[in-house]
């Protein structure tokens, strides 16, 4: 449990299952799409009666199984996925998984709804400010030289393929894949006779079901600026979680942290003045898409997106001034355990 529980932070979201004797859960940890993986389910059914282990094994067999398929077809190293076929093409893939596919539909949709602040097309900026190895600051040059093939209005769907107009252009799922992940999860848990239960994919946590003693989940988020605390926790009963931040993949460079959330506009880390950001919603894809473009947003343009009501969701914007702004629907759902932080609304956030 210990394991878990330390591993879970070191992803951004831990959870409390502030499980009762009645409750007996069985978890199961995996390591897939670069991060660690727990499914935890209640091992008593909807009406009471205990499953038996060899079910419950099942049941972790196949979300694993979900997770696997998923992977196979998105993963941006794996050079027989989807998404590597895609980036190494000069004009498109067919035949593309069903999984690839539907990321690759909603990926565009929610590049438009953010304003081009969630993009899925930086791939090559990514790579070229190697944030997965020692980290390197390129010149303004080698950003333009990348950034004019970023634009994911350059790529479509047509039937089962995927299609691009700029052969430069590459695809990366990983600000959306994950949350998506966790809702194929949640849907087939839902199906089965499990009573409840949760997942957390690195970053993203989805809640499904009832628990015995009908007491909300407790969802920790991670204090930005202490990786091994916590900033304060959520009461939740259902839906998703998403987790964004800084301090999750970076590099310092003359004393500049450069992290792993870059500005589609400009092709380097966002600057918005947030630190973090959570987002809470019933759809797992959207919640983790918004958690990246929020950040990029910065808080008075997240808030604005937040009122102008296009999407439905919650939020959680956690400023580099350490104020953290709450949105209407979560203000309530929120206690914070971090004495250094200061909470206010999104109203407030708003007029600073
Ligand atoms: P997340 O941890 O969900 O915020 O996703 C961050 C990852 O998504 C990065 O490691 C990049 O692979 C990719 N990424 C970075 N910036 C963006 C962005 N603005 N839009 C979409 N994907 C991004
Ligand atoms: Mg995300």
């Amino acid at each position: 449990m210990k394991r878990v529980l330390v591993v879970l932070l070191a992803l951004s979201l831990c959870i409390l299952p502030g499980c009762t004797a009645k409750e007996a859960y069985s978890e199961n940890t995996f390591y897939a799409m670069n991060t660690f993986m727990t499914v935890r389910l209640s091992t008593v059914s909807e009406n009471g009666d205990s499953i038996s282990e060899a079910r419950i094994a099942e049941i972790h067999r196949t979300c694993e199984g979900i997770i696997r398929e998923v992977e196979a077809q998105v993963s941006v190293t794996d050079a027989d996925s989807d998404t590597v076929r895609f980036n190494d093409s000069d004009g498109g893939i067919e035949d593309c998984g069903e999984h690839f596919l539907s990321l690759l539909e909603r990926s565009v949709f929610l590049s438009r709804l953010t304003d081009r602040a969630f993009a899925p097309t930086l791939r090559p900026l990514s790579a070229l400010w190697d944030f997965g190895g020692e980290g390197y600051v390129p010149t303004d040059d080698e950003i333009d030289a990348l950034l004019c093939h970023t634009d994911p209005l350059a790529v479509y769907v047509n039937g089962n393929a995927a299609l691009k107009t700029d052969p430069e252009l590459q695809l990366d799922f990983g600000a959306v894949a994950k949350g998506y992940a966790a809702q194929l999860l949640i849907l087939y848990l839902e199906s089965t006779e499990c009573r409840g239960g949760l997942v957390s994919l690195g970053g993203n946590v989805g809640l499904f079901g009832d628990k015995a003693d009908s007491t909300a989940y407790k969802v920790g988020l991670t204090d930005p600026r202490n990786k091994d605390a916590v900033l304060g926790y959520l009461s939740l009963t259902d839906g998703f979680v998403s987790v964004s931040g800084d301090y999750e993949r970076y590099f310092e460079a003359d004393g500049i942290r450069y992290h792993h959330i870059l500005d589609p506009k400009r092709g380097s880390p966002a600057k918005s003045g947030l630190i973090s950001t959570a987002v809470i919603a019933k759809d797992g894809a959207l919640a983790d898409a918004l958690s990246t473009a929020l950040f990029v947003m910065g808080a008075e343009d997240a808030i604005a997106f937040y009122e102008s009501g296009e999407a439905d969701f919650e939020a959680i914007l956690i400023t580099e001034d350490k104020e953290v702004i709450l949105t209407e629907g979560i203000a309530e759902l929120f206690a914070l355990s971090a004495e250094t932080y200061t909470v206010i609304s999104s109203e407030e956030g708003m007029n600073d």
